[in-house]
């Protein structure tokens, strides 16, 4: 992985993030791949955890990032998310690398998604997220429902949303209890102001679902896969808005 970093093979593949009401495109996740060795993310993120490498891969991810907005010209209206490691939410260091790749994107239009595992070090974490979410930059609870369901950093930390996990969104179709959580989640999303995204809608009776429900954000591979910019030619034409 060290090599690897230092040879620039990791790259991003990018994700729509549709509105459920019009299909459009409102933004992109990045995620990271390693084309050479076909390890996903779930498997080498882990390990780079672990041996500490996270943060130089942090730091690539940014960049990489940067570059693709650039030299790519992803438009500057496009909000991008990219994700962030227990020990990037830890480290001050993360706020000026967000920082620099939130001026590369020509505007404050960056999400930041943190798992459930980045907030279990509050005193740790929380300044670092308060100075992100001062920078303009939004914060959001990724894999929600499948940890703790930590409803009470989304309050304590003022964070902007949270993303349902695929796990949740796999059972819609099948259980009466799953849409129940899902629609009181949208319900408390409208009430306490932040956004709520479905993850991992692959069918169109998940995103009927989700309609009726309420959440009208939305990710998975019935509106695209993650993709390289050089294979995304509607990314530039799709996002027009900024919202
Ligand atoms: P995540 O942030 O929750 O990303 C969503 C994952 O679901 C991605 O897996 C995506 O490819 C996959 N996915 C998208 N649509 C569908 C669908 O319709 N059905 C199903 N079953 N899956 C779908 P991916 O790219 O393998 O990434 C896995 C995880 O690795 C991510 O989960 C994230 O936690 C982590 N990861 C990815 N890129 C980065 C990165 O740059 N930095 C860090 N720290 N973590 C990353
Ligand atoms: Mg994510
Ligand atoms: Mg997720
Ligand atoms: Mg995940």
């Amino acid at each position: 992985m060290r090599q690897a970093l230092a040879q620039k093979e990791f790259r991003l593949a990018y994700q729509p993030i549709v509105d459920l009401r019009n299909r459009r495109t409102v933004g992109v996740e990045a995620l990271i791949r390693w084309p050479r060795t076909l390890i996903g993310p779930d498997a080498f993120i882990p390990m780079a955890e672990k041996t500490g490498l996270i943060r130089d891969i942090t730091k690539q991810v940014c960049l990489l990032a940067a570059e693709d907005c650039i030299t790519r010209r992803i438009p500057g209206s496009v909000r991008l998310s990219i994700n962030l490691s227990a020990a990037d939410a830890e480290t001050p260091e993360s706020v000026e690398l967000l920082s620099n790749l939130s001026r590369a994107l020509g505007g404050a239009i960056l999400n930041v998604e943190l798992t459930e595992r980045c907030l279990l070090a509050p005193e740790r974490c929380g300044p670092v997220i308060r100075a992100i979410r001062a920078l303009g930059i939004q914060v959001h609870l990724d894999d929600f429902g499948t940890g703790y369901a930590n409803l009470q950093s989304l309050v304590e930390l003022a964070l902007d949303g949270i993303k349902i996990d695929h796990r949740l969104t796999r059972c819609l179709d099948d259980s009466r209890a799953a849409r129940e959580i899902v629609r009181h989640l949208g319900r408390m999303a409208g009430t306490l102001g932040f956004s709520i995204t479905a993850e991992g809608v692959e069918t169109e009776t998940q995103a009927r679902w989700l309609s009726v429900l309420g959440i009208h954000r939305a990710q998975g591979w019935l509106f695209g896969q993650p993709r390289f910019v050089e294979d995304y030619p509607a990314l530039r034409s799709a996002i027009k808005t900024n919202n």
